[in-house]
């Protein structure tokens, strides 16, 4: 039996400069680290049973799969705000494109070995990142957040150097797809508009249906405004589910929105809005409130390298779009998370005081809105009174939210259900992975594969793995996440 699915291989049709065909080298003797199997399923192919051996093989860096084609896809970016004028996959290959009833998916090996693009590094990803990669996009994804997947780890007798030896590992991320705003830059600088054009052309007919009623000109603004839209979707949801990705350079924004490149990331535990997840960002560029900023800074770059396709009006009235956008979403998911049916003029300023009170008094940001949503209106007081330093300004808040609640049609009862399914019980917290990480080290995957299912269901009770909905520990606050990986 032949366990591939059929291939439909579109970005290995462009023109060869957006690429380079490079096979994928072994990581020596091979075995599973983790396996998917829902997205197995969703995207047909049997990695669980005996017939998973080829499947072993190729995502180990050994015999392809038939019909992938392995290529390292060329990009730039402006990293930490300098342009750098070629990335590319330095350690990852578009394996292959995917066809499926919920649309087409990439299949992308991250850790493949040496690319004409990897500069100074080894091609290589690291055990411990694998797994931070590997368990958040499945998190993101349940949490309704538009995301790369995971479909399966493996790791083999390779190590690699980082800041002590580790062992080395592979990645299958599945996304709907690799092409990054760094993506535009690199043609958009080296001089090639046709190949801006290409690229465009490519997403707009695989992804833009709305543009791809239009020609000319229109094409790329729909294009382009669509982008500005789908981003500022993907930052209200960070915003909202205290997600901060760490390096929001433009080769790690997708053009669809959809969050990516996962590396020095984190969830808030204590509320802070200034957190810099990524301990190599010493100036604090990418800290969790600066994300919609950059996001911003990020589409002008963007639109910067679109600038051969759309006037720079058009690009502008684009670009305005965005903040609106934001502010829009960011509203509405915030009202989903108080519990509000509707909105009214003051309920920013109630956020934005609960937040405050949240910082002043470093509440856990993800169980204090769970908490929320036990909220009654008769209550006098509530517990969560207790997790703030002024108890009394917390209840003074608290009436101020009740007396706002009563505006709803809903009773406690339908509220609370409505704000457990918004507000998640269970994210990823740095040290939940870190604990996941050191049983990994040592061969043991329980923990990993325990951890990934809590997080598929981030809004149910799982009453028996409640201690996964624990703020950290002393230790767990001090993990240090940085680039290396
Ligand atoms: P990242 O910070 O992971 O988004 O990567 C930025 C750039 O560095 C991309 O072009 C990566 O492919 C490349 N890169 C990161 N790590 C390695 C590595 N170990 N070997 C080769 N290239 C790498
Ligand atoms: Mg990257």
């Amino acid at each position: 039996m032949n366990p591939a699915p059929q291939f439909n291989n579109r970005f290995a049709r462009l023109d060869s400069r957006f690429y380079t065909a490079t096979a994928a080298s072994p990581i020596g003797k091979s075995h599973w680290v983790i396996r998917n199997q829902a997205l197995a399923n969703d995207l047909g192919m049997d990695l669980m049973s005996n017939h998973g051996e080829p499947f072993l093989s190729a995502f180990s860096g050994g015999t392809p799969l038939p019909n992938s084609e392995p290529l390292a896809m060329v990009y730039a970016g402006h990293q930490f705000g300098h342009y750098v004028n070629q990335l590319g996959d330095g350690r990852g290959l578009l394996l292959a494109e995917l066809d499926t009833a919920q649309g087409k998916f990439d299949l992308h090996l991250k850790g493949a070995g040496p690319t004409p693009y990897s500069r100074m590094g080894d091609g290589r990803a690291v055990l411990r990142s694998s797994i931070r990669e590997y368990l958040c996009g499945e998190a993101m994804t349940a949490l309704g957040i538009a995301s790369s997947r995971s479909l399966c780890i493996t790791t083999g007798e390779q190590t690699v150097w980082r800041e002590k030896e580790e062992s080395a590992a592979m990645l299958v991320r599945v996304a709907q797809s690799h092409v990054r705003f760094g993506s535009f830059e690199y043609f958009h600088y080296t001089e090639q508009p046709e190949l801006v054009k290409q690229l465009a052309d490519y997403c707009i007919d695989l992804h833009f249906p709305d543009a791809a009623e239009y020609s000319g000109s229109q094409r790329y603004v729909v294009f382009f405004s669509q982008v500005v839209e789908k981003t500022a979707l993907m930052i209200a949801q960070w915003q909202c589910v205290g997600f901060a990705h760490g390096v929001m350079n433009t080769d790690n924004m997708s053009i669809l929105g959809e969050t990516f490149d996962y590396g020095p990331f984190g969830f808030l535990d204590d509320y802070n809005e200034g957190f810099v997840c990524n301990h190599s960002d010493h100036s604090g560029r990418y800290a969790f409130n600066a994300q919609p900023g950059v996001a911003l800074w990020n589409l002008n770059a963007l639109a910067q390298a679109l600038s051969s396709l759309i006037d720079e009006t058009q690009i502008k009235a684009a670009l305005e779009g965005y903040r609106s956008s934001l502010v829009g979403h960011y509203a509405r998911l915030m009202r989903n998370k108080l519990g509000l049916q509707t909105s009214h003029e003051n309920d920013q300023q109630l956020v934005a005081e609960l937040l405050q009170l949240m910082q002043s008094s470093s509440a856990d940001f993800t169980n204090t809105f769970r908490q929320l949503g036990t909220v009654s209106l008769k209550d006098n007081q509530h517990s969560l009174r207790d997790n703030f330093v002024n108890r009394e300004d917390f209840d003074s808040w608290l009436n101020k939210y009740q007396q706002r609640l009563k505006e709803n049609t809903w009773v406690d009862d339908e509220r609370q259900q409505a704000m457990a399914a918004t507000n998640p019980k269970f994210v990823l917290r740095n040290y939940l992975a870190q604990q996941a990480i050191e049983k990994a080290d040592v061969g043991d995957y329980k923990e990993l594969e325990q951890l990934a299912k809590v997080l598929t269901q981030p809004f149910d009770e799982q009453l028996a793995l409640e201690d996964y909905a624990k703020p950290p520990p002393d230790w767990g606050k001090r993990i240090s996440v940085s680039c290396s990986s």
